[in-house]
């Protein structure tokens, strides 16, 4: 590696910013020296062994042809220069269409809807203008990488409540004991990554009784908001007393198959709205200009799209379950998301990271070991889980079941 010769540390006793965002995500190397994300490494991984890639959540199969059509004909028809910062009406005018048609939410367009880059750059300009050092940010544990990175990043502390074998839903109980009087935003993800889990109404009106208690922001992530099996999505902010401190945050990756084109978008309060979008000005200023009417056309979409995204994928779970159940492994079946996770105790495995760093060329499949998600206490308790992805064509996920069937023998 070429140096600069730069000092990266601050000095003194305070890690740097970027420190901070690495360790929040858990991703100093052993070394010291800067690791990349759980993702990027298996991916890397997985293409170097010519591994099935069940790692990193991506389709591998693109989204609707009229969709791409429609990014295709922006682009030649000259929407190539920046977009207003908060977005093209258009889509912000989708995205409150899209509220209102699925969950009666009434987001006004000007005030109220951001896009954003992704879901991604929709979380970080949250917590960067709601947080700092002082404040506390509670999510449930594990949590999604860039959750820990960010609240890192804005100098917060990051709080936890577990989310437990089997069911992985919320301890009410331990929740209740985990706000404080500092906790200032409370970070939601539901249908939850990693772990697959559609939280109960019940635990939702618990998340949103405390957070008034303690006078806390709602931040909920809901980018899996459509891929649901047999179960209802409900948006957080659709419960009584929620939708005033309610920021919900989501994106077109998953439900439309374009994770690469980095749409996302978020609506609350017209207050917090302002100190949102006064961060994402600096972030990015504003988001790719030609995809955005394309994926206001794919918001548009009817209702039999919808439905079969969700079908679809439940049978892509019910067959990579069934394979893994196969394997030997103890298959926690989820209820939204495209995530499936294992435990891999009963085939004698205590390091499901160590195994996840052996896979790929063990047997020709990447997974993710979900404890990258946690601090060291849930770390300790997901030791011997994995995460695979199930948003693979059927074919693809029954090869990685026939190759992981090798497993109890190849471990044995
Ligand atoms: N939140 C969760 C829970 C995710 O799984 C992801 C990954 N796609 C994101 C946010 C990021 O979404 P985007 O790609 O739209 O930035
Ligand atoms: N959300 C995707 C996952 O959980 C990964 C996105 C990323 O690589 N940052 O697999």
């Amino acid at each position: 590696m070429s140096t600069t010769g730069h000092s990266l540390a601050v000095p003194g006793p305070d890690p740097a910013p970027w420190q901070r965002a690495a360790a929040g995500a858990n991703l100093l190397a052993a070394d010291g020296g800067l690791a990349v994300t759980i993702f990027e490494e298996m991916t890397t991984m997985a293409a170097a062994c010519g591994a099935i890639n069940l790692g990193q959540g991506f389709p591998d199969e693109d989204g609707p042809g009229a969709i791409a059509e429609a990014a295709r004909q922006a682009i030649a028809g000259g929407a190539n220069q920046y977009a207003p910062g908060k977005g093209t009406l258009v889509l912000r005018e989708a995205v409150a269409a899209h509220q209102q048609r699925f969950y009666g939410l009434d987001p006004d367009p000007e005030a109220e809807v951001i896009i954003t880059t992704g879901a991604t750059e929709a979380l970080a300009a949250t917590l960067l203008a709601l947080t700092g050092p002082g404040d506390e940010v509670l999510t449930f544990e594990p949590f999604y990488d860039s959750y820990g990175a960010m609240i890192g990043l804005s100098g917060a502390t990051h709080t936890t409540s577990p989310l437990r074998a089997p069911d992985f839903q919320p301890d009410l109980q331990h929740l209740e004991e985990a706000f404080t009087d500092r906790t200032r935003v409370v970070l939601v993800n539901n249908p939850h990554n990693p772990m697959g889990t559609v939280f109960t109404r019940e635990a939702l009106a618990k998340i949103v009784e405390l957070a008034a208690r303690r006078n806390a922001v709602i931040v909920t992530d809901e980018v899996y908001e459509h891929l649901t099996f047999g179960v209802p999505h409900v948006p957080v902010a659709t419960l009584p007393g929620a939708a005033e401190r309610t920021i919900t945050i989501s994106s077109a990756g998953k439900t439309f198959s374009f994770t690469g084109w980095k749409v996302g978008w978020l609506h609350g309060p017209a207050d917090l709205v302002a100190a949102i979008r006064t961060v994402k000005q600096f972030l990015s200023y504003s988001s790719g200009t030609p995809f955005q009417p394309a994926i206001a056309a794919a918001l548009a979409l009817e209702d039999s799209f919808y439905e079969g995204v969700a079908a679809g994928l439940q049978r892509k779970r019910d067959v990579l379950a069934e394979g893994l159940r196969r394997a030997g492994l103890e298959v926690f079946t989820p209820d939204g998301t495209y995530f499936v996770n294992v435990d891999a105790a009963p085939l004698g495995v205590t390091d499901a990271a160590a195994l996840a760093r052996r896979l790929p060329e063990l047997v020709g499949v990447a997974a993710i070991p979900v404890s990258v998600f946690c601090h060291a206490e849930g770390a300790e308790r997901t030791r011997s889980l994995l995460r695979f992805a199930f948003c693979k064509r059927t074919e693809v996920l029954e090869e990685a079941a026939a190759r992981l069937a090798r497993l109890p023998e190849l471990l044995g």
